[in-house]
């Protein structure tokens, strides 16, 4: 078994969106499941603790930050089209992004083998001077640069499974060598980024990864990117520190997308993800919550990948509905596009 960190802290639960699909009900289904599944209490709790201004500031513009605090403590309201900010948003943001930097910390400091951080507000739309996509700040990209400016790491991978493009964390390490950013998400959804072809600029060129996928592509598409374009790319890249942006909006039930996903599914890519880790960073992950808006379905996909990372040996189970539709033979064609495109960079 190894110790897998949970960092949790009741301050995201105040991260009030009303009936928005991103709301506090979210982990209090996973907490639930996690107990159920007896995972809970084989895991390490890990108090957060808040990000300073300072530590927000290594990614976000200082006035960008300013207008967040204001916004929430003025009463809060809709900060863009899809995010919501009430009274407790900015702590709570502040405390998902600590959240992350306290995993990281823990993993490296060796507290933990790895750490599952079960923050909100998720982040990975969230740029530089404005939030997106109920993003406020970016989680990943804030835990990412502590990782490097307090640790001295000098290569991170950071896989995002999430259906959606993280649009925010692409931006942020777009001309970075130093950061290897591995997307997989749905073509022609929300936030309209992610093309195979954006692969990074100047010294970061081959360094931004994209596999946009069809509709429907389930969870032997998503098995091919990450064994035949992931898996080799990351043994050639070698990273200290593996981070996961863990959405779970792919599985078939989700309502915003449709990826087509099963829980069997998310395990068998977390074990991708373990094997890399194991392999180059000393077995190093944090995970950080990022989508994923199936109440029912949510808490069995963390504990599948909690599973995972901690060789528990539990089993978890699909919670049921609909069955999704396997792989048809289109569904190859955006992989082998990526696969040759990346071809230029990596040995596929
Ligand atoms: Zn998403």
């Amino acid at each position: 078994m190894k110790k897998v960190g949970l960092v949790y802290d009741p301050i995201y639960l105040e991260h009030d969106t009303g009936s928005h699909p991103e709301n506090f009900r979210r982990l209090e289904y996973i907490l639930e499941a996690l107990d159920d599944y007896g995972i809970r209490e084989k895991m390490v709790p890990i108090a957060p603790q808040k990000a300073s201004v300072e530590q927000v500031a290594m990614f976000h513009g200082p006035s960008y930050i300013e207008k967040v605090a204001r916004f929430a403590h003025e009463g809060g309201g809709s900060l863009d089209p899809d995010t919501v900010v009430s009274r407790k948003s900015y702590e709570a943001a502040l405390m998902a992004a600590g959240g992350v930097i306290t995993a990281v910390d823990s993993v490296i400091g060796g507290a933990v083998d790895s750490a599952f951080a079960l923050v909100r507000p998720p982040g990975h739309h969230a740029k530089a001077d404005r939030s997106m996509g109920f993003c406020l700040f970016n989680n990943i990209v804030i835990g990412a640069m502590h990782a490097m400016k307090a640790h001295a790491i000098e290569r991170i991978l950071i896989v995002d499974w999430d259906v959606h493009h993280g649009n925010g964390t692409a931006e942020a390490f777009y001309d970075n060598p130093s950061v290897l950013y591995f997307s997989t998400h749905q073509q022609g959804i929300f936030p309209n980024t992610g093309w195979a072809s954006e692969t990074g600029s100047g010294a970061g060129e081959g360094y931004n990864i994209n596999v946009p996928l069809n509709r429907w592509t389930g969870d032997s598409g998503l098995y091919i990117a990450f064994t035949q374009i992931l898996e080799p790319v990351a043994r050639q890249f070698k990273p200290q520190l593996v981070l996961v942006s863990a959405g779970f909006d792919a599985h078939y039930a989700d309502p915003l997308a449709g990826l087509e996903m099963t829980i069997r599914g998310y395990a068998r890519i977390a074990e991708i993800v373990k094997r890399i880790a194991d392999l180059e960073s000393g077995g190093r992950i944090v995970a950080a919550l990022e989508g994923g808006y199936n109440l029912g379905v949510i808490g069995h996909a963390v504990s599948a990948v909690v599973n995972v990372f901690g060789e528990y040996d539990v089993e978890v189970t699909e919670p049921g509905g609909t069955e999704p539709r396997f792989e048809k033979p289109v569904m190859r064609i955006p992989i082998d596009e990526a696969v040759k495109i990346q071809k230029r960079y990596w040995k596929l």
